[in-house]
């Protein structure tokens, strides 16, 4: 006598095969399992690659849903759908959403950060720098790891810090200080893209005088090379390090300029010209540091 795992028949003359499930779910099933995995490949290829931070956040919780549904469905009762299982996945998942959350949150504070940058007048900049306050203030905007809730309290003490006096300049909040590094990404990408894929977008900001997400950007870039370089002993790119450093002198941020340049020096070298410009660019930064201000 068989009894089907899914929907549970039994009799007699009910056929089963190996996972245990009669004809009529076996079929049914192949068709709906077929269905969520092609939900969840989905949901993965945009939450990797996708450049809106909504779309990302929203495929997320997408595929939390399914497979915790799959858990329910099929898991629970001993069906072998998919490997790994929905359990395991739901595990692995689990840590993507704090950074997600942290790209939402980073994304939109830093478009309101340049556009407090370059306000003409202080409503003007109080008025952007409120509406990145908020953001901090939103149930998506919440994270579950400590160090990450403790990131974004970080970060809002920052823009809190910029309302209180307008005389401090407007600088973005660094992603390695918001949430440590654990990118599952290959080595040299960012977001699903090589880092070298990003130069017109990092020229683009920077012609649009956009320096708070050019930093963002190009920090994650940098981490891409030094990436990359270790897994394939090959030595960074330095073009990643130079954008920033110039950043940092338009900014007067010659503390910051110094440590990009140093972080650099420090470095495995690609072969090229940049190593002796950059060396050369160090010490002109760390003349301009020891000046008095
Ligand atoms: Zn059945």
């Amino acid at each position: 006598m068989g009894t089907c795992r899914y929907c549970g028949r039994s009799g007699l003359f009910l056929k089963t095969n190996r996972s245990r499930l009669c004809s009529a779910c076996n079929r049914a099933l192949a068709v709906a399992v077929e269905n969520d995995k092609r939900i969840l490949d989905d949901c993965q290829r945009l939450i990797r690659q996708s450049k809106n931070p909504d779309t990302r956040l929203s495929r997320f919780h997408d595929m939390r849903r399914v497979l915790q549904r799959m858990q329910e469905q099929y898991e629970a009762k001993g069906i072998e759908v998919i490997s790994p299982a929905p359990s395991a996945l739901l595990t692995e998942i689990a840590g993507w959403r704090d950074r997600i959350v942290c790209d939402r949150v980073q994304a939109r504070v830093d478009k309101e950060l340049d556009k407090a940058a370059k306000a003409k007048t202080t409503k003007t900049r109080g008025k952007a720098l409120e509406a990145a306050l908020s953001f901090f203030d939103e149930d998506d905007s919440r994270a579950t790891e400590p160090t990450v809730v403790a990131g974004l309290h970080d970060m809002r003490t920052h823009v809190a810090a910029l309302i209180a006096d307008d005389s401090l300049p407007i600088y973005g909040y660094p992603r390695s200080r918001l949430m440590p590094e654990g990118s599952t990404s290959e080595p040299g990408t960012f977001r699903g893209r090589h880092y070298s894929e990003y130069v017109a977008q990092v020229e683009e900001l920077k012609r649009q005088d956009k320096l708070v997400q050019a930093e963002t950007l190009l920090l994650e870039l940098v981490a891409a090379t030094e990436a990359e370089s270790k897994a394939q002993g090959i030595g960074v790119a330095p073009a990643y390090y130079e954008h920033l450093a110039v950043i940092y002198r338009k900014q007067g941020r010659a503390a910051d300029e110094v440590a990009v340049l140093e972080r650099y020096e420090s470095q495995p070298k690609a072969p090229g010209v940049g190593p002796s410009r950059l060396a050369e660019r160090l010490e002109k930064a760390k003349t301009l540091l020891a000046r008095p201000a």
